[in-house]
């Protein structure tokens, strides 16, 4: 099978690699392996990819070290910023061939890809901007002594993305990594390796040494396996399902213990009190969950409401979720799009029937979209009680449910009793119930009187079991950097 091939979009035609990216080139499998990604808008193949195994994430990890102690070792921190600025350029100039991979590979609308692909770009300057800021500190032990220390790259590291957010996660793995002088072997999730592809093809032409950006193609349970298992590779960041989590800490820690960080799952609470502005609280509750066709980790996928107005919101919630418009991603008006593949679709109607007969009741949507594609309607339960399945586990889909409570105290317990602890919303126009409430929320992020804005300069992570470490903000480059502490002797020995 060929390296590359000529793919035309609903709206244009490009030159996408095909070949796993190690050392700088596109290359075969060692197996010779390919497998096919699915268009999730038709259900039809889009093109198949090389795939990766475990003796090509060996072969990345040679690459990955050969230039982690020597073309890597010698640049110094500012020309480690510029091929990551140069990269936000490039990324720029083919925001429209990025954003129509993401819309035919993912099945988002165009108009959230080319935001996705701006927003990975930013990242990218950003931590461009970060290379030559990160320093140690030199510190007061005794006249006689010089000690300092130094935030030193960890080495080679393995990263593990989803499927969500394929170029924006490609973003924030890669641009803290190589901004502290990490090297890097990323494996793309198999539903959509097709973007961090021709990614990588970018970092050829912003002038990356070798083998410093390795992009594997391939499956969890292979190339995944291996990277999270490797003996040679220094740390781990994996973004996925808090089950895989477990699996990637317990191989790290069966292997070489090698650091961890984990960005996983969530059943993020979203709370509205009786004094909210209701047309607000509305648009973000609807963005909050169905943004992404609900396919965030950090969704606000538990609606909670206050007694005083939840007949009303409830109402006006179902009109809004019926204005979505769902359909074509190439369309620019559209908001959702098919779900990624029949494996999510399944899974996710496979709740909503779960829903239903645990009894709580549809106040809204509940079947599928169309009859092709994985389009699912926008999903609004009641009746819902905090045991329900459809209120614990996350269903990674266009499904929310609704929950009443009576007063603040009420709210947090609901919002906080969940294993996991991603994000919480809040919405209220007294500053004194924010402030009390976010507090109070066991979460990584909350939100006020907003839902689902993520910056690259601010941190984002999990409390409890949804995850080790922050992605994001300067909090990032402390997952890719361990301190030295270097005593420097001026006096005489003392013995
Ligand atoms: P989902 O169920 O939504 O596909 P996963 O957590 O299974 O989410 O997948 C997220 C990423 O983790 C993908 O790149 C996938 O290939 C990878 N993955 C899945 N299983 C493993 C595993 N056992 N070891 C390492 N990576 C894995």
């Amino acid at each position: 099978m060929a390296l590359s091939t000529s793919i035309k979009t609903p709206n244009l035609t490009y030159e996408q690699p095909l070949g796993l990216f190690i050392n700088g080139e596109f290359v075969k499998g060692v197996e010779g392996k390919t497998f096919e990604t699915i268009n999730p808008t038709d259900e039809k193949p889009i093109v198949s990819v090389h795939e990766g195994t475990e003796k090509d994430v060996d072969i990345a990890v040679k690459a990955a070290r050969a230039a982690f102690e020597g073309s890597w070792y010698e640049k110094t921190p500012g020309e480690r910023g510029r091929y990551l600025v140069k990269l936000a350029d490039l990324f720029e100039r083919d925001i429209e061939i990025l954003a129509a991979i993401e819309a035919l590979d993912n099945g988002k609308s165009i108009t959230m890809a080319k935001g996705d692909v701006t927003n990975a770009a930013g990242c990218l300057r950003y931590y461009g901007g970060w290379a030559d800021k990160i320093h140690g500190q030199t510190i007061d032990t005794n006249n006689q002594t010089l000690s300092y220390t130094r935030h030193e790259p960890i080495g080679v590291c393995g990263q593990i993305i989803p499927w969500n957010f394929p170029i924006l996660m490609w973003s924030w793995k890669i641009g803290p990594a190589i901004a502290a002088g990490n090297t890097v072997i990323l494996k793309s999730a198999e539903q959509t390796p097709l973007s961090a592809l021709y990614a990588a093809q970018l970092t050829k032409e912003a002038g990356f040494p070798a083998g410093v950006i390795n992009i594997i193609s391939g499956f969890g349970r292979t190339a995944g396996a291996a990277i999270s298992s490797h003996m040679d590779i220094d740390k781990v960041a994996f973004t996925g399902s808090t089950l895989i989590g477990r699996t990637i800490l317990q191989a790290a820690a069966k292997s070489n213990l090698k650091k961890v960080t984990l960005e996983l799952g969530g059943k993020s609470p979203n709370i509205v009190f009786d004094d909210a502005d209701i047309d607000n609280a509305i648009s973000w509750a609807n963005f909050g969950i169905f943004y992404n066709h609900g396919q965030c980790c950090c969704a606000g996928s538990r609606l909670l409401v206050q007694e005083g107005i939840y007949d009303k919101f409830v109402a006006r919630f179902r009109e809004r979720a019926a204005k979505n418009q769902l359909g074509n991603p190439f369309d620019e008006g559209t908001f959702q799009g098919p779900q990624v593949s029949q494996l999510q679709f399944d899974r996710i109607m496979e709740y909503i029937n779960h829903g239903k007969n645990e009894g709580a009741t549809i106040a809204y949507g509940g079947e599928r979209h169309g009859d092709k594609g994985y389009f699912i309607q926008p999903t609004l339960f009641t009746d819902v009680t905090s045991d329900m399945k459809i209120a614990r586990e996350e269903i990674f889909g266009p499904v929310i449910t609704v929950q009443k409570f009576k007063d603040e105290a009420e709210a947090i317990k609901i919002g906080n009793a969940t294993e996991y602890g991603l994000a919480a919303g809040v919405h209220t126009k007294n500053v004194n119930t924010a402030i009390r409430v976010s507090n109070a929320l066991k979460a990584g992020t909350v939100w006020i009187n907003n839902y689902n804005l993520i910056n690259y300069q601010a941190p984002f992570g999990g409390f409890k079991a949804s995850g080790i470490g922050r992605e994001l903000g300067s909090y990032a480059l402390e997952n890719y950097t361990q301190v030295k502490t270097v005593h420097y002797r001026l006096g005489d020995a003392l013995f």
